[in-house]
């Protein structure tokens, strides 16, 4: 029962961690900068993107999710999806929901004082495999942030070529980090091959444009979200949890265990700006409407 801390942990860890920590340790490959949009065709023509179901995340308050109060009292289930994105230059695994054991649980995990059901219908390994996969075939893996309902699964792809925001390796492994029941769902990492993505550049994880990695700190350090340029369905923004509910993206809610909120606010125009400049579909992650807008795995977006 030790997964059930998790989410109590994680909102612990960003609210304790408001020290904005510089880029660790320069090991680690340079960042290629992706700031020039690239054009259509440079989208590959095999690039597939898979939406998985890596958990459900069931609230009988979201309250937590909008500092200004508003939506106290609210119910509502939260989507948890992990995307795969198939290139002919590798897989890359982006995000990769609540640990496999959640699964085990005949009826999931309920963090003590904290007003969430969490479920995970199947197994991420067992998805995997339905494509044919298994852990060490992933050669990239990347999350849009630290939290347990993203990270819970890390330690199966510690032999990936792990693809992180400076800033959120540093929380990661900070003191704080490695206190908490969540540390434990992605230690493994710590030694994995690593490419840290420096400053404010973006990360273009082919080398053609296709597949970027932006950078959107706010909810935590080193918050990211990806692009990915499909040749027939065009460019889908996962936007991690920069908008947590249906209503957050208008709105502009910010929730209130965000590690910065200025950064949220700022991060959140800089995605607006990219969808607007790229025209694309925005992915709001947790929102069950735009996970069940997504085909049905095992059938991929083109
Ligand atoms: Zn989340």
């Amino acid at each position: 029962m030790k997964k059930i801390l998790l989410l109590a942990t994680c909102v612990v860890l960003a609210a304790c961690s408001q020290t904005h920590t510089p880029p660790a340790a320069t090991t680690a490959d340079t960042a290629a900068p992706a700031d020039s949009p690239a054009p259509a065709a440079a989208a590959a023509p095999a690039l597939k993107l898979y939406a998985m179901n890596c958990g459900e995340l069931e609230f009988a308050d979201v309250d937590m999710f909008a500092d200004d109060g508003s939506m106290k009292g609210v119910a509502r289930t939260l989507a948890d999806p992990c995307y795969l994105i198939r290139h002919p230059g590798g897989d890359l695994l982006w995000d990769s929901g609540v640990p496999d054991a959640v699964a085990d649980a005949p009826d999931g995990v309920r963090p003590e004082g904290f007003p969430v059901h969490v479920t995970r219908p199947r197994k991420l390994v067992d998805e995997l495999a339905e494509l044919g996969l298994s852990p060490p075939d992933i050669e990239y893996l990347s999350f849009s942030h630290m939290h347990f309902d993203h990270t819970g699964n890390a330690n199966l792809f510690a032999a990936s070529t792990w693809i992180v925001d400076a800033d959120e390796r540093a929380a990661m492994f900070s003191d704080k980090a490695r206190g908490s029941d969540e540390f434990a769902n992605y230690s493994a990492l710590e030694n994995a091959r690593t490419v840290q993505i420096e400053g404010d550049a973006d990360y273009d994880v082919f080398g053609d444009g296709s597949v970027t990695i932006h950078q959107t700190p706010g909810h935590t350090p080193g918050h990211t979200v990806l692009l990915v340029k499909l040749p027939q369905s065009g460019p889908v923004l996962l936007t991690g949890d920069m908008w947590h509910l249906a209503e957050s993206r208008e709105k502009r809610l910010v929730p209130s265990f965000n590690f910065n909120r200025e950064q949220t606010l700022a991060s959140m125009d800089k995605v607006e700006a990219l969808a607007k400049a790229t025209g694309a579909r925005v992915v709001r992650q947790h929102v069950a409407e735009d996970f069940a807008a997504m085909p049905a795995f095992p059938k991929p977006l083109e």
